[in-house]
């Protein structure tokens, strides 16, 4: 038996856009979108064509332009935002039709002033329509996670009747906790009777730092599509983190072994055209993609790293496009590297110019934090001044 497919939905576009400071121009949307299908994502979700007119033209031009993925926009269970929708994926070789509606009785009853009733109706009637326009539509039951479960096993039965062939179940705010959200999507799969009939696909979202951890749980649980942002970027903390999500299915395949289609070494080349294009960098220790992710500045560290990789290093950093530069120079670092740096540096030192240089640039440490290579010549050429070479 083959290995089960996971299908990889990028929001970078739509979700990730939409937060604060990532605004992106069409034709940056443009760029990053290229990436994206260089990167191997399925799905791109390239807009919220309502939202703006700037939006629905870089859907449109991105239906035209980028032809292997499917591409995806949001659109909400009104009659003028699935037109604006459809209009925007008329061009794309595969378009898809995402839709959506809050289910929970918090967001029915304060924000969207319905009944259930009303909900489920509005529901049908979009997934009914949108599926005039393209073969392939998405149907989201925003705030899934916190709704009534006999509520929403109706909706997803009568959405998937209606025609929907992908649907979602966001944990919208973040709320959930692996194994819940495990539960939850064998529950739904579970109790609608033709839940065979859709691909059940996963959205979370990062306020109690567990999207990643939500979304593998609930791919156990049953889902086929994750719904995830470069660099994890998103509303509020974020979506949960495309780098992340597949390294973590790559690496402990033996726990989780899913097929996902892509490409690891444009990982790093799609997180940094994005910190580019938006002038947000991620944090220094981010997994993945983060300037500290496979760099080592501890003395045991280093010299367990320069007998082999694999005492501190469960994937390279090569493999996902990183530049590879790990002993980084500090406080913390020990001889070893200090002597491997001067080597690579071209500087040969004994053993007691070694010791000295070491000491220099410990000292040096103190209020510099990280050594660069300039630091260490800086530190050679103190030493070896102030106490010439025996010439034998
Ligand atoms: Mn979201």
């Amino acid at each position: 038996m083959g290995q089960q497919r996971v299908l990889i939905f990028d929001t970078t576009l739509r979700d990730g856009e939409q937060a604060p400071g990532f605004s992106l121009r069409p034709d940056e949307k443009l760029v990053l979108a290229r990436q994206l299908d260089a990167l191997g994502v399925d799905i791109i979700e390239a807009g919220f064509p309502i939202a703006s007119s700037d939006d629905a033209e870089a859907v449109r031009t991105i239906s035209g332009e980028i032809r292997r993925p499917v591409i995806a926009c949001l659109a909400r269970c009104v009659r003028a935002d699935l037109e604006k929708a459809a209009w925007s994926i008329a061009p794309a070789a595969r378009g898809r039709i995402h839709t959506f509606i809050a289910t929970s009785d918090l967001h029915l009853q304060v924000k969207l002033r319905i009944t259930r009733e009303q909900c489920l109706d509005s529901a049908v009637d979009a997934v009914r329509f949108a599926r005039q326009k393209t073969d392939d539509v998405q149907f989201s039951a925003e705030d899934a996670t916190r709704s009534d479960m006999d509520f929403l096993c109706r909706v997803v039965e009568q959405v998937i009747r209606a025609g929907a062939t992908t649907v979602n179940l966001p944990d919208t705010v973040g709320f959930s906790t692996p194994d819940e959200l495990k539960d939850f999507f064998a529950t739904v799969i579970g109790r609608v009777p033709n839940s065979d009939k859709a691909v059940f696909s996963t959205h979370c979202h990062d306020d109690l730092g567990l999207a990643v951890a939500n979304s593998l749980a609930a791919v156990q649980g049953g889902v086929r599509q994750v719904e995830c942002t470069v660099n994890g970027i998103g509303e509020r903390a974020g979506n949960a983190a495309l780098e992340e999500l597949v390294m973590a299915m790559h690496v402990r395949k033996d726990r989780m072994p899913y097929h996902v289609d892509v490409v690891h070494k444009e990982l790093y080349p799609s997180s940094e055209m994005l910190s580019r294009l938006t002038g947000q960098g991620v944090q220094v220790n981010k997994a993945i993609v983060g300037r500290n992710a496979f760099a080592h500045e501890a003395g045991i560290h280093q010299d367990g790293m320069l007998k082999d990789r694999r005492t501190y290093e469960i994937m390279r950093a090569e493999d996902v496009g990183a530049p590879w530069n790990p002993l980084v120079l500090g406080r913390h670092s020990g001889r070893h590297a200090v002597q491997k740096r001067c080597t690579d540096l071209g500087l040969t030192l004994d053993v007691t110019e070694l010791g000295d240089v070491y000491r220099t640039l410990m000292t040096m440490a103190h209020d510099r934090k990280i050594l660069g290579d300039q630091d260490v010549v800086e530190a050679v050429s103190t030493v070896r001044a102030t106490r010439p070479a025996v010439v034998s």
